[in-house]
């Protein structure tokens, strides 16, 4: 299986998770990316992209 990277970094922006509020989650497409977003990101529906499948969501 392939390991998961778990680089707490805001997929969106680059900034790193450490403000309350973000969420990590496994990409929904290929379920092998793990997905950072920070709170502005949240807020303000900043687009995500997979780096392993180019999945992109909200
Ligand atoms: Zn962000
Ligand atoms: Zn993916």
């Amino acid at each position: 299986m392939v390991k998961i990277n778990t680089k707490e970094t805001c997929t969106s922006c680059g900034i790193g998770l450490v403000e309350v509020g973000y969420s990590i989650f496994e990409c929904p497409n290929c379920g092998e990316e793990m997905i950072g977003r920070c709170k502005q990101c949240r807020e303000h529906s900043t687009q995500y992209e997979c780096q392993k499948c180019g999945f992109k969501g909200p």
